[in-house]
């Protein structure tokens, strides 16, 4: 019987994400994500919807808000001067940078602007809100190894790839 996709598998899947309106906003193209099933290594919606797959299988799934990179909340984006990061880090577009609460909760903040001396962070995944549209097929389904279940992450595509946490 043919492999399904099931926790502590590291399954390969071809995807193309779209936005509501239809906008394509990332697509594998054809260099398939790989990731391990039942470790919460993607969105939570879209993994419940891989679940039990075989390989060759396409599928399209709409990911809400709720079970994708969350609703959006309050305060969104926020202005911080320059000089507040680190000396010697080159603060751009795209980086994550993490804030612990008083609670020893790591909340995380999406750099969305750098201009002049300014850097604008959102407490927002830039795509929280968002219903994301799924195509996805799946490639390939291996075992993990020990050590990618103990990490709870592959270890590249073969789960050869050595690396320290
Ligand atoms: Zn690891």
């Amino acid at each position: 019987m043919a492999d399904k996709v099931e926790a502590d598998k590291v399954v390969f899947i071809n995807y193309t994400l779209k936005n509501g309106a239809g906008e394509v906003l990332d697509d594998s193209e054809g260099d398939p994500l790989f990731y391990l099933h039942g470790h919460g290594n993607i969105v939570p919606g879209l993994e419940r919807e891989i679940d039990g797959l075989a390989v060759g299988d396409k599928k399209s799934v709409v990911v809400p808000p709720a079970e994708g990179y969350g609703e959006v909340q309050p305060p969104g984006e926020q202005e911080f001067p320059k000089d507040t990061f680190p000396d010697g880090i080159d603060v751009e577009v795209g980086m994550v940078f993490h804030t612990e609460l008083p609670n020893g909760e790591l909340v995380p903040f999406f750099v969305t602007k750098v201009e002049g001396d300014s850097v604008w962070m959102d407490n927002n995944h830039p795509l929280a809100g968002e219903h994301l549209h799924f195509d996805i097929e799946v490639t390939r389904i291996r075992d993990a190894k020990d050590d990618e279940l103990a990490h709870g992450h592959p270890h590249g595509p073969e789960g050869d790839v050595g690396h320290h946490h």
